[in-house]
């Protein structure tokens, strides 16, 4: 059931209210028969339109309706004058105080009923216009989400304080822009818009410096009452965070994987490690036990016990030194060292151990622009242990050509650079960043299989940074490597 309009009828005169009322009779009619009634009545009731007698004793109606007018509350109802005043400057200072419409005494049924229905209705269509003009405002100012409006060709015509905001641009700079030229897939390239139209999905805009934002977007077509598109509406959040967020899972999970992997690829070298020189101790003390040998063959194979004993004590050894570093537990002492000796006495052990890594073939050259008396201050045992992983892995991964190492000073940029560069299998470029991880090998089948379970450079990489230092590697596939190792000189 619609409610029925409220009139409120003032006029000092009871015969021409009750007459009004009579007339209005669909409508609930409340009546005032001075200013004062008047203001009780509007006070009491919701009221949707006035009638308003200009001649009355105490206040006249065009004094009244200016008061109305100005009225916070009652500003807003329409007020029709009726009145038996006919003159032309009486209807135009009852147009002047505010007045929707002017009624002439003497009147009729249909003519009164016609100019109420009007009044009613079109303030009713203001208001209401009004109402959602004002509700649409307010959620496109003060909505969180982002709105951007464009007409049919999807050229921007406004953008809301969330868009602009995000975004980093000013409405100008929006405004006639294509939206087209903000939408982006993951990879940076501009979006087919035809292929969002009516669904939400994850898209990427372009904000004012140049930086692609992931948001959450959904493109409607604008229709009027008749369905006809007007424009598009397109609704999005920034979901940068949620992007973080699943980022970080997947890295995790990832790492999980690895790391998972790396454990089980660890236990197998580890075996491998251990059983290699542990089988060959045994088997090779089991033919000393034989009378029948000769001293050669005797010397022989105490040779070979002495060196895989040697390997498996390495091994033991880079274990320690990983769980020591690991836990913190590594202790640096720093006293002045003799660079060129401690060169000059690598030089003398790999001249010797080379051999075992089948590198005789290889040169070995010391290079170094230090003064004979030149001392670093450093832990001289740790740099020996540094500079003794890189050689080892120089001498396992070259089959011919040089291994070169040494030291250079810069004393105007002040460092002091240790290197090894060799002539062997080198590194692929996306696999230079993984070996100094622990566990981490190269992915070629050789050197999958090859002696290390690549806790070498992950070791000597943690010393360098005990010691103050950074390594860093250079290579080219079947050119060779070069590590190098700087430290500040003071
Ligand atoms: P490992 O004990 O297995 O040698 P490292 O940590 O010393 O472990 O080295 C990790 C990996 O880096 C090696 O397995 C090898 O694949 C690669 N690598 C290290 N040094 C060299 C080099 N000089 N030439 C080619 N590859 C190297």
């Amino acid at each position: 059931m619609t409610q029925k309009h409220t009139i409120l009828i003032v006029d000092d005169e009871i015969t021409n209210r009750l007459l009004l009322s009579e007339m209005l009779d669909e409508y609930t009619c409340i009546e005032a028969e001075s200013g004062n009634a008047m203001w009780k009545q509007l006070e009491n009731n919701s009221v949707d339109l006035i009638l308003l007698d200009v001649m009355m004793p105490e206040e006249d109606g065009f004094s009244l309706g200016k008061q109305i007018i100005r009225h916070p509350h009652y500003k807003k109802i329409p007020i029709i004058y009726v009145t038996a005043k006919v003159t032309g400057d009486d209807i135009n200072e009852g147009f002047k105080s505010g007045a929707y419409d002017y009624i002439k005494k003497p009147y009729n049924t249909i003519e009164l009923d016609n100019r109420v229905k009007k009044a009613l209705a079109e303030s009713f269509i203001t208001r209401d216009l009004k109402q959602r003009v004002i509700t649409a405002d307010m959620v496109f100012n003060h909505i969180l989400e982002c709105l951007i409006i464009t007409n049919n060709d999807f050229v921007i015509q406004n953008a809301n304080p969330a868009c602009i905001s995000l975004l980093g641009f000013d409405n100008f700079d929006l405004l006639g822009a294509t939206l087209s030229d903000i939408v982006y897939n993951e990879e940076g390239f501009p979006l087919l818009l035809t292929s969002i139209i009516g669904k939400t999905t994850d898209i990427w805009m372009m904000s004012k410096d140049q930086k692609l934002i992931p948001v959450r977007f959904t493109l409607s077509p604008i229709l009027d009452a008749d369905n006809n598109e007007m424009g598009w509406s397109c609704i999005f959040q920034d979901i940068s965070q949620q992007k973080e967020l699943e980022q970080n899972l997947i890295s995790a999970k990832e790492s999980a994987e690895e790391a998972a992997k790396m454990k089980s690829a660890f236990l197998a070298s580890m075996s491998h490690e251990i059983r290699t020189p542990l089988n060959a101790i045994i088997g090779f003390s089991d033919l000393l036990d034989d009378p029948s040998n000769t001293p050669e063959e005797v010397k022989h194979y105490i040779e070979v016990i002495k060196k895989n004993g040697g390997k498996l004590l390495a091994f033991i050894e880079n274990l320690l030194d990983i769980s020591a570093i690991e836990a913190q537990r590594i202790h640096i002492d720093k006293t002045p060292c003799n660079i060129r000796n401690l060169c000059q006495e690598l030089y003398r052990e790999f001249e010797v151990i080379k051999s075992s890594y089948n590198s005789d073939d290889i040169e070995l050259i010391v290079v170094s622009n230090l003064p004979e008396d030149f001392t670093f201050n450093s832990d001289r045992n740790r740099l020996h242990q540094i500079m003794h992983n890189l050689l080892e892995n120089a001498c396992k991964f070259t089959e011919q050509g040089e291994i070169v190492f040494g030291c250079n000073i810069n004393e105007v940029q002040n460092y002091i650079d240790f290197f090894v560069k060799d002539t062997g299998i080198g590194i692929a470029k996306d696999e230079q960043k993984n070996i100094f991880t622990n566990f981490q090998k190269v992915k070629d089948s050789k050197i999958q299989y090859s002696t290390g379970i690549g806790l070498g450079l992950s070791i000597t990489q943690n010393l360098v940074s005990l010691l103050g230092g950074e390594i860093h590697v250079e290579s080219e596939l079947k050119e060779g490597s070069v590590f190098t190792v700087r430290f500040p000189l003071s």
